[in-house]
C-alpha cells in the first residue's frame, strides 16, 4: 500500500462542525470567522451558519500540491482586505497535518491587530506543529490518512488515479486497484461519475467501457 486514503461523508462534516461549535461556544461567539481557502471554506461556512455570523472572510494558503504530496513550504496566496482590528476572530481549516498552514495564517492574522485569535480544525494529526484551540477529532501519527473531503472528491480521485496503473481498465478494476494501493473504499457509482468527469476534463480516455489515464 502506498498510503491510506478515506472518503469523508457529509455526516462526518456535520458532526465535526457541531463538535467544534460546542467547544467554541464555551469561550464566546467570535466577531468574525476567517476560512482558509480552499479546505476551510465549507467548514467556515457551516460554523458561520451555526452562530448566525455574517462576517465570514477567507484568506488563501497553499501547501500540499498533488494529493498527499507536500509542495515545499506553506505559502500565503492572498490575505484580507477588511479590517479585523480589535475583533475576536476564529480561523477555520479542515485539518492540521504538518500545521504549517494554520501557523502561517495565525501569524499573518496576528499582524492585523485583532483582539483575540482562536483556531479550529475538524481533524488534528498528532505530529502537527500547531495545535488548534478547537478540534473535533484527534488522529494519531500511526493513523495518518489522506482524508478525501466531500468538496475534494474529484480532485483527489483524479490524482490517486495517476498513481495507479490505469490502462484500459474497467470501473471494477479501478475500484480494486484503489483499494490495493490506498485501502480506499469507493463504490462503483461514485467512481464512475469521477471517471466520466476525468474524460470530460481530458484526464482520461474512455474506449469500450475501459478507462486509460492521460498523463499531462
Ligand atoms: P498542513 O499545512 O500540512 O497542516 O495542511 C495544509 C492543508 O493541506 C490542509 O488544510 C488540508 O486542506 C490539506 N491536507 C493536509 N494533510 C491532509 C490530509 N491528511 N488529508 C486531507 N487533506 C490534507
Amino acid at each position: 500500500m502506498e498510503f491510506k486514503a478515506k472518503l469523508v461523508t457529509w455526516d462526518d462534516i456535520e458532526k465535526w462542525c457541531e463538535e467544534i461549535n460546542k467547544k467554541m461556544l464555551k469561550d464566546g461567539i467570535p466577531d468574525a470567522i476567517i476560512g482558509l481557502s480552499r479546505g476551510g471554506l465549507v467548514p467556515a461556512r457551516i460554523l458561520s451558519d451555526m452562530i448566525l455570523m455574517k462576517n465570514l472572510y477567507a484568506i488563501k494558503t497553499e501547501h500540499w500540491g498533488l494529493t498527499a504530496t507536500v509542495d515545499g513550504k506553506a505559502d500565503l496566496k492572498y490575505g484580507l482586505n477588511v479590517s479585523i482590528e480589535g475583533k475576536n476572530v476564529l480561523v477555520v481549516d479542515d485539518i492540521t497535518d504538518t500545521g504549517q498552514s494554520m501557523k502561517l495564517a495565525y501569524d499573518y492574522i496576528k499582524t492585523l491587530k485583532p483582539k483575540s485569535v482562536k483556531t479550529s480544525t475538524m481533524l488534528h494529526i498528532g505530529h502537527s506543529s500547531f495545535v488548534p484551540d478547537y478540534y473535533a477529532q484527534f488522529v494519531t501519527d500511526k493513523e495518518w490518512t489522506w482524508f478525501i473531503f466531500p468538496w475534494n472528491v474529484y480532485e483527489d480521485i483524479t490524482n490517486l488515479s495517476s498513481k495507479i496503473e490505469m490502462k484500459s481498465s474497467s470501473v471494477d478494476e479501478i475500484v480494486k486497484k484503489l483499494k490495493e494501493s490506498f485501502d480506499l473504499s469507493v463504490n462503483h457509482s461514485v467512481l464512475g461519475k469521477v471517471l466520466m468527469q476525468m474524460v470530460h476534463m481530458g484526464k482520461a480516455e474512455l474506449k469500450d467501457g475501459k478507462y486509460t489515464y492521460i498523463q499531462a
